[in-house]
Order: structure tokens, then sequence, then C-alpha cells
């Protein structure tokens, strides 16, 4: 058979990158559970409805991006593009809004079908945290201070920025969806094909294009803030606000306007020039319309999602991996075989090293290169001699310092000591 290979644009993430993988995620689980987040798991797939009805007919995402299949009952339904959908029809269904604040985080796998490149898949990962029933601004500011948690931990600070908007209220961006419309009708034969399309179902996204041929266009056109009642203005510099005080620098960047079409008030990036053209590391806002629009009872929300795989491209020089506690277990004759894999379990039980067991018989030179090959750093020899005297042989493959024995009960405690 001629061989299988992955899907375009879908990686395997191989025992060296995993490493990292977890030490990251461990890391920013941590940092949301001290920001009192809890975790929540959403099934992969969903109603393709419960898509395209919130993320906006007229998106990227929508339009184009979708692994939409037909189940054998017939039934449409699509692997999760993003995770804020799954989010709140999962609130709704289990009465987590009502009448409380939520605060809420999930991390996995999202499905798009785009054209693969650095920075860019199929099957990429996403980290997400959502906060429901607080109408903020002290909530976007959390939700900021969170994500810059981050970037400190994993010393990544310097290398993003972050970038700030509002879109005001359903009325404000009404009015000035008209004004856009309006301006870039007056200069219709500078448009490219998207934006001509865009113009008719969705001119906001014409500010979010990346032909650089748009760009002086684009800065030209009407801001939002012209179109603002009080109350968005109050929200967006009572965010500002915050920000100076926490000590947080930002831009204000009235061209953000994010894809989908649920976003209101705050919207924000953190954006890099480190990483290519790819250069949205976490993006987010407020999308309080969506929890009524989905059937639940009106609750202001607010939430960004991370791409895993563009933050470990930024973060992978900086990350340090604790070392190592592995030993290898060399067994020689009938009677340590025997033995061996119950002592193991004592020690693994007694200590925080793993151990790795040999299998597969072997004399001690050849039990001694796989023990070298392993990621061991030590070697335990137990033989026919040392299983009479209750000892192992220890023996430090990384190190020029001198075998020892150590008593078998002691040898726990000792590794424990040793590393
Ligand atoms: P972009 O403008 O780069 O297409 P987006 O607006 O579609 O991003 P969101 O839907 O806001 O992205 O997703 C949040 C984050 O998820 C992005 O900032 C990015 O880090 C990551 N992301 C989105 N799409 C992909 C992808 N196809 N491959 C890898 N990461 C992605
Ligand atoms: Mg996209």
């Amino acid at each position: 058979m001629k061989n299988i290979q992955a899907i375009r644009g879908m990686n395997d993430i191989l025992p060296d990158t995993s490493k990292y993988w977890a030490m990251v995620e461990g890391i920013l689980k941590q940092i949301v559970l001290q920001y009192g987040y809890q975790e929540i798991r959403l099934p992969l797939i969903e109603s393709t409805k419960l898509f395209s009805r919130t993320i906006g007919e007229a998106t990227d995402i929508v339009e184009k991006e979708m692994y939409t299949f037909l189940d054998r009952n017939g039934d449409s339904l699509t692997l999760r593009p993003e995770g804020t959908a799954s989010c709140i029809r999962a609130g709704i269904e289990h009465g987590l809004f009502y009448n409380q604040v939520r605060r809420l985080f999930y991390y996995g796998p999202m499905f798009r079908h785009e054209r693969p490149q650095k920075g860019r898949y199929r099957q990429f990962h996403q980290f997400g945290v959502e906060a429901y029933g607080l109408a903020g601004p002290d909530i976007d500011a959390e939700i900021m201070l969170l994500a810059r948690s981050f970037w400190q931990e994993l010393k990544i600070d310097n290398k993003v920025e972050l970038q700030i908007n509002t879109l005001g209220n359903a009325d404000a961006r009404a009015k000035y969806r008209e004004r856009l419309v309006e301006y870039f009708k007056g200069h219709y034969e500078f448009l490219d094909e998207d934006s001509k399309r865009r113009l008719l179902s969705n001119p906001l996204r014409i500010l979010d294009s990346k032909n650089p041929g748009l760009q002086d266009l684009i800065k030209n056109a009407p801001k939002i803030f012209e179109c603002l009642d009080s109350e968005a203005r109050r929200h967006f510099d009572g965010l500002c606000d915050i920000l100076d005080k926490v000590n947080i620098p930002y831009v204000v960047n009235p061209r953000l306007v994010r894809g989908l079409d649920y976003y209101c008030l705050t919207v924000f990036e953190w954006v890099t020039t480190d990483i290519g053209a790819q250069n949205a590391v976490c993006a987010g806002g407020h999308y309080d319309g969506l929890v009524a629009e989905m059937g639940g009872k009106a609750t202001p929300a607010i939430g960004f999602a991370l791409g895993l795989e563009r933050l470990l491209s930024l973060a992978v020089d900086s990350l340090r991996l604790p070392s190592s506690d592995v030993v290898y277990f060399v067994l020689l004759g009938d009677q340590a075989k025997a033995s061996g894999m119950l002592l193991a379990d004592k020690i693994r039980q007694n200590s925080k090293v793993s151990v790795i067991v040999n299998c597969g018989g072997g004399d001690l030179s050849t039990q001694l290169k796989r023990a070298n090959k392993s990621e061991a750093n030590i070697a335990l020899i137990l033989g026919e001699a040392e299983l009479v005297k209750g000892e192992v042989l220890l023996k430090y493959l990384r190190e020029n310092k001198p075998q020892e024995n150590v008593k078998l009960e002691d040898v726990g405690n000792f590794l424990n000591s040793n590393n």
C-alpha cells in the first residue's frame, strides 16, 4: 500500500516538540486558574447552524473555511472553527449563565480550511478565555492583565503589542456602516473584488483587508469614534484609564474590526512583528448580544482566543524545559528480570523520577547502549550479585562521576536528593 500521509495543514506534534506544548499549556492553565477561571471541555463537532448563525454568513470562516459534512443521518455538522459559539451553546444548555458570573477557559484543536503557510494551518490550536455576566470595562482590563501575565511568564512581553478599538453598540455600527459605504462607494474603482463584495455584505470588513494597494484608502476612511454614543465612549475611556493605571501599554487602532459578526464595544488583538505575516497572536472582544441572540437571557460577555502555534513559535527560544529525571533500569539474569518490574514500581512510588525498565533482554553492554540512547541520565544495574546484597549499582551516564552501590530501599530517596 502506498504510504498514507497526514492531511495538508494538519500537523503531527512529535515527542521533541510536544514537551514544549505541554509546558506552555501548563503555564497558561496555571495562570488562568489563578485568575479564577474554570475549565470547560467542549465537543469538536457541532451543528453547522451554530457557527453559520453566530459567526456571521459574510465572514471568512463561514464563507469559505468551515469543514462541513453530512453525517450518516443526513444532519449537517461542522468541525469547530472556534470556541465561543460552543461555549455559549453549552452555557445556555446547562444554565451556566443564569444570574451568575462565569469565568471559563478551554483549549484544543480548531479547524479551518485555509491556505496552509507558516502560522496558518487547517488544524490549529487555541487557548480561549471567556467571562460572562460582567459588562466591563473592569473585566476588559482583567482579561488583558491575564494575557499580559502569559507573555511575562513566557518571557515574550517585549515581542507583543496590545492594540485596542471599540465597535460601539449596534446603533453606532449601523451609522458607521452607512458612512463607510458612502466613503468606499466614492472610491469604488480602487476596491479589489473582495472589498466590492464586502461593500454589500459586511463593509466593516474592508478595514481588515491585508491588500497593500488598499491601505491608503483604508487609512483615510471615516473612524468609528465619530459615531459612538456617550455610553460606548465612557466604556472605552474607562478601559484606557485602567490600562494606564496598571501599566499596560496599548495602541488605539481604529482599523481593528475583527472578522466575526458578534463583536461590540471593546475589541483587541495582541500582535507581533516577530513571526512574519501572520501577526495576531491573541484576539478577542465583547459580544454582549450573542447569548440573547442564541436564546439565553441577555448576558454581557467578553473573551479572547490565543493561537498556540503562533505563541509557541514566539516563545520556544526562551523556554527552558525542566531538567528530566529519568533512570534506565538494566536487568541481568532471570531472577533480576522477575523482580525488576516490581522494584521499578517501588522506585516510582518513592520518588519523582521516571523509570524506564529494560525490555527485550540483552547483555550488559546492549542494555547500557539502550540506556545511553534514551533520555536517562542514570542507569541502575541489577544482576544476581546485586540482588543477593539487596543493592543496585548506580552509574552516571552523562556526568563523570564514580558509580555507587545503593541499597534497594534507599534508591527512591537517593534519586530524589540527587536530581
Ligand atoms: P487571521 O486574521 O490571522 O486570519 P483570525 O481573525 O481569523 O486571524 P481569530 O478567529 O480571531 O483569528 O482566532 C484567534 C487566534 O487564533 C488568532 O489570533 C491566531 O493566533 C489563531 N489562528 C486563527 N486562525 C489560525 C490558523 N488557521 N492557524 C493558526 N492559528 C490561527
Ligand atoms: Mg482568519
